[in-house]
């Protein structure tokens, strides 16, 4: 397993060191939210602490350090991203955020009648809803790219909705949240882009895993939530290619996203302020840059060695568990296992499970579409980070073995 280390990584996440009804605390929840380093949680307390300031604003020190910090982040966002300008990097509240600024500033005035905005059939809500309502707003059609027994979407079906034409944005999962399918994001953009559409990647489950490159993989839009990458919550990204992002309209309007304000007339800023309306998650996004930071620190070939191990060795045992089905079975799948009991509902898992000191998420993980899709309500679903091990997953498997012995 390389030289990975693995207990020096685990001492650097506090929250993994407790008990959690009177056991240790097992936690295969990182999809939904992974846990902090304790650089993360230090650099928030030195704003708070410290460098209590607004941004942008004051010439006062802890003001200066405030706005050093924020700008800082932007610019290790742009690293790492491989984005071409840090005017590209707006900062949102999350994923959500940054897909429905996408719909409303670039979507809105540019959709009408006859034209669709294509999505996939493994996207979660938050990629789903955003297009329902603009596309309710202007006329425009959602059409889908359903996925297959596997739970992957076959480029043939993207091709045959953009082939059709009066596709102008296409939006996709990176990786799908409720079954770890890795989607060909960047064949997925070209095509896209050869059909005259615009590109929107929700990236939420693709940055805890590998570092995206937006130059490379030719997307026009690239959003992602920092808490699921280690940061705080309430942080999030939009990364837009300058020209595309250049030519949208605000939709809030507030505090630091103007130039000059009139009675008469306002102008606005230049990116990336303009979409910034207001005071943001300052302590937020500079725990965000402690993040990024520390990500930088760890060997990234053996991180992904790790999670690539620790995966397949979740994979095999849920496979070989009699009486479990696996749900999601793509060939480039990364960080999800999802699966269901025959005896058991899966919210029974969960809160039996839990008893165990085993955090799993289980329920519909705003993916209602994929449940369908499988004809299930629900599934149960184990997430993993770098700071998982062996011993993680022998839990998991041995805390879902009691439900079964319970239920049959
Ligand atoms: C979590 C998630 C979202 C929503 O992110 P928020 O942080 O709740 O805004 C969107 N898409 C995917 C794939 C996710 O995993």
């Amino acid at each position: 397993m390389s030289d990975f280390d693995i207990e020096a990584i685990r001492a650097e996440f506090p929250a993994l060191h407790q008990e959690v009804r009177g056991k240790k605390l097992v936690y295969l929840d990182s999809a939904a939210t992974a846990l902090k380093p304790k650089a993360v949680i230090e650099a928030v307390s030195q704003v708070y602490e410290r460098d209590c300031g607004n941004i942008h604003r004051a010439v006062h020190l802890p003001s200066q350090r405030a706005t050093q910090g924020y700008e800082g982040t932007r610019k290790q966002v742009q690293a790492f991203l491989g984005a071409e300008k840090s005017s590209e990097i707006i900062f949102t509240s999350g994923t959500t955020q940054s897909i429905n600024m996408v719909a409303q500033c670039y979507g809105r005035p540019r959709l009408s009648a006859g034209d669709k905005v294509l999505i996939t059939g493994l996207e979660h809500h938050s990629n789903i809803v955003p297009w329902q309502m603009v596309c309710e707003q202007t006329g425009a059609e959602l059409v889908v790219a359903h996925i297959d027994d596997n739970g992957e979407v076959p480029l043939e079906r993207i091709e045959q909705h953009l082939k059709a034409g009066g596709v102008r944005i296409v939006a996709f999962a990176h990786v799908s949240n409720a079954l770890g399918s890795v989607l060909p994001a960047k064949e997925i953009c070209a095509l896209a882009k050869s059909h005259d559409a615009i590109s929107v990647i929700d990236g939420a489950q693709a940055v805890p895993h590998m570092a995206p490159n937006v130059t490379d993989l030719g997307c026009d839009f690239y959003a992602f939530s920092g808490h699921k990458l280690y940061a705080p919550t309430g942080t999030g990204v939009l990364y837009g290619r300058f020209d595309v992002m250049n030519a949208m309209s605000p939709y809030q309007g507030g505090g630091d996203m103007i130039r000059s304000v009139t009675f008469e007339k306002t102008t606005y800023a230049e990116l990336p302020n303009r979409l910034e309306a207001g005071t943001p998650n300052i302590a937020g996004v500079i725990g965000m840059g402690a993040a990024l930071s520390y990500l930088q620190t760890l060997d990234w070939a053996a991180v992904q060695a790790h999670e690539e191990e620790l995966f397949r060795y979740a994979d095999e045992a849920l496979r070989e568990f009699k009486g479990l089905r696996r749900i999601g079975t793509a060939k480039h799948s990364m960080g999800v296992l999802s699966f269901f009991l025959d005896c058991a509902h899966p919210h029974d898992i969960g809160t039996i499970v839990d008893t165990e000191g085993v955090a799993l998420r289980t329920g519909h993980h705003c993916a209602q579409p994929v449940m369908k899709a499988f004809g299930v309500p629900a599934t149960a679903r184990a997430s993993l980070a770098f700071y998982n091990n062996r011993a993680d997953i022998d839990a998991l498997i041995s805390s879902v073995r009691t439900v079964q012995e319970m239920f049959s």
